[in-house]
């Protein structure tokens, strides 16, 4: 009787996943302190929440917004019923920003100082913190029409090494390494919680996307993640401490970040080697410098395939500097 009880239910269950198409659902989890982590939208996302409201590192896809908006207002519901104050955005790339627009007007801005309240008029929104090049590549990269709307743009920037906010009870760090995955890249770190946002300087899925275009470079990277590894300290025996969310795929701790280091680390200075030595792009492609690697980060399809890496790694490390 049980389990033709449970075969039924794994049936129906297996049927409503093949017709609910649960790859659209976002999953949230709890990483600690005040600290959730939003899968499933795009880029991760992280969410903070406290008695003084909702603060999200990124906003996913423009498609998955109604989703998001929709998991940080039940995982919020116990806790506040504040709004979403600040929005903090890891770099431009729409699989982080698409949700900037409809997420910010959600929220509200709260004054500075000792102005009590919010201010009145809520088409203001949330606030938006990003480092300036953010800004820059959202509103007009080319000088003419502006790639994205301006409710979706940085209301706040910042123009040097470092950023802060406090909300929650809790210091938030901005740290903004030169040259990373992008020209305009933060590594938000929760001081009190004790988890890292790194964008995608970071990624437990594929090898480092460079954004050439965009300011991006491989010793950037590589110098990004030592960055990572000076903030995150791990509990005893190298397990746990500082939680990590990383741009795309799982929650990690700091031993995931030097395992990924070194990883990146090895194929730079293998490339770069042979670069001393002469040899071409095509070269370097057939001397399959990452082959060691690819098991867990390559790919021969899809929006970052083994080749590009190392055609951009190539390139980022040819450049004249
Ligand atoms: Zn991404
Ligand atoms: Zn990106």
């Amino acid at each position: 009787m049980k389990s033709t009880l449970r075969l039924v239910v794994f049936a129906a269950v297996l049927s409503s996943w093949a017709y609910a198409q649960p790859q659209s659902d976002v999953h949230v989890l709890r990483v600690q302190g005040n600290v959730y982590m939003l899968v499933g939208a795009g880029g991760n996302i992280a969410v903070q929440v406290g008695s003084d409201g909702i603060l999200m590192v990124d906003t996913g896809s423009a498609q998955m917004t109604d989703q998001v908006l929709a998991a940080v207002k039940q995982l919020a519901k116990p806790i506040t019923n504040r709004p979403l104050r600040y929005i903090v955005n890891t770099h431009f790339h729409a699989d982080h920003t698409g949700g900037n627009e409809k997420a910010r007007a959600t929220g509200r801005t709260i004054t500075g100082g000792n102005v009590a309240g919010n201010i009145s008029d809520a088409t203001e929104g949330a606030a938006i913190y990003a480092h300036a090049n953010v800004l820059k590549a959202m509103s007009a990269p080319t000088g003419t029409q502006a790639p994205t709307p301006t409710g979706a743009w940085p209301t706040d920037t910042y123009f040097k090494n470092t950023n802060e906010l406090f909300f929650n009870g809790e210091a938030l760090q901005m740290f903004h390494p030169k040259s990373a995955h992008t020209d305009g890249d933060s590594i938000v770190f929760f001081r009190r919680s004790d988890v890292v946002m790194t964008g995608d300087i970071f990624s437990t899925t594929t090898y480092p996307i460079i954004d050439l275009q965009n300011g991006g470079s491989l010793n950037g990277i590589v110098d990004a993640l030592n960055l990572i590894l000076d903030i995150t300290i791990p509990a005893e025996k190298q397990e746990g401490g500082t939680m990590v969310i990383p741009g795309h795929g799982r929650l990690c701790d700091e031993a995931d970040v030097v395992e990924y280091r070194d990883m990146v680390t090895i194929i730079r200075d293998r490339i770069q080697d042979m670069i001393k030595k002469g040899k071409t792009l095509e070269q370097v492609k057939a001397a399959k410098p990452t082959r060691d690697y690819d098991p867990l980060y390559g790919a021969s399809t899809g929006i970052w395939t083994t080749d590009m890496f190392v055609e951009a790694a190539y390139k980022s490390l040819s450049a004249k500097k």
